[in-house]
């Protein structure tokens, strides 16, 4: 009975420290960890060091640093956010990713729907269809053409399984019927420095990791992903790939923001609110729009609304992953 008691009062200690730290949060001299689970210098980890810019303003100046845990199609990262103290000091910054691990990995060390606390989407990211530079196609009729007469030999570069590089080059390929060999990376920052030394012919990425290199004439450009062309200065001029001829060619990708499942309600609210603050900072918007992102205003910025969109395109793309058999271990 004494034994019983004395654990009684340990819990009820350890809730009223738990709950008043919740109310503290965030503590001034402590920092927030965003784990990128993408290689420094790329797509995924260029959004989250404009946020971190952005959320420390409204979270009292914390400090707030990248942790790029890469490789292994963010699974790495993601798996090491997801075991992380739920405390709200670390968080995770992921794309479409959330969506493709749980159809194309048979065994996933987390699970994306109960794992993690959804704080908000981000923003929606257009892709752009790039070559190294030695390519001889000058405009998507000429690529079309030349994909035909390399079968076999052609090289795509990939930020590893379920990265949105990999997802679009699926999506491509299946549209084009032509196979290509999969180069995986650690992220499109690797990778597009290869594709720019000529050791891969095509990649398929995010236009705020391409829109300085096609402005730079580093890569050949041959269309964006979305359904419309773009407004963004330096890529206005690029043809969409279904009016190329790929019918139908539509993906765009996002970034969204969690934490460990478990996290406690007022941390919780505490950081959606400061997400919010963040996405209407004009500073923040500026920069995401200079790269042809749209930063969200919609409802998904709701933490359940967030994860209602992740489940929808979880399935969504599903029917992609499976039609295309691409599944990893
Ligand atoms: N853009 C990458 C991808 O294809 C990820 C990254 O490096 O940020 O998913």
């Amino acid at each position: 009975m004494k034994k019983m008691l004395k654990l009684a009062l340990i819990a009820a200690a350890a809730v009223a420290t738990f709950g008043a730290s919740a109310q503290e949060f965030p503590v001034k001299d402590k920092t927030i960890t965003i784990v990128v689970p993408y290689a420094a210098g790329g797509p995924t980890d260029r959004v989250a060091r404009d946020l971190a810019e952005a959320i420390r303003k409204p979270l009292g100046g914390i400090s707030v640093v990248v942790d790029n845990s890469a490789g292994a199609g963010s699974t790495i990262g993601s798996a090491k956010a997801a075991r992380a103290a739920p405390d709200g000091y670390t968080l995770l910054l992921n794309h479409v990713s959330m969506a493709t691990m749980p159809t194309m990995y048979r065994k996933l060390a987390f699970n994306v729907a109960n794992d993690f606390e959804y704080l908000g989407i981000i923003n929606d990211v257009p892709m752009t269809l790039i070559a190294r530079p030695t390519m001889p196609a000058n405009n998507y009729k000429e690529l079309a053409a030349w994909l035909q007469q390399n079968k076999g030999k052609i090289n795509l570069g990939n930020a590893g399984q379920g990265s949105a590089s990999h997802l679009c080059g699926l999506m491509f390929q299946s549209a084009v019927q032509v196979d290509m060999t999969a180069v995986p990376y650690k992220g499109t920052a690797p990778a597009i420095t290869d594709l720019i030394g000529g050791q891969i012919d095509l990649l398929c990425d995010q236009t705020t990791n391409t829109t300085s290199q096609i402005e730079g004439k580093k890569v050949k450009a041959y269309a964006v992903t979305t359904t419309k062309r773009l407004t963004t200065p330096a890529l206005k001029d690029l043809p969409t790939l279904a009016e190329s001829g790929v019918k139908d060619f539509s993906v765009t990708i996002w970034h969204g923001l969690y934490a460990p499942k478990g996290t406690p309600a007022p941390v919780l609210a505490k950081l959606n609110d400061a997400l919010k603050v963040a996405l209407k900072d004009p500073e923040f918007i500026k920069k995401q729009e200079g790269l042809g992102a749209v930063v969200a205003t919609d409802k998904r910025i709701e933490p359940a609304e967030h994860k209602k969109f992740v489940l929808s395109e979880t399935e969504k793309f599903g029917v992609a992953i499976k039609a295309a058999g691409s599944y990893a271990d």
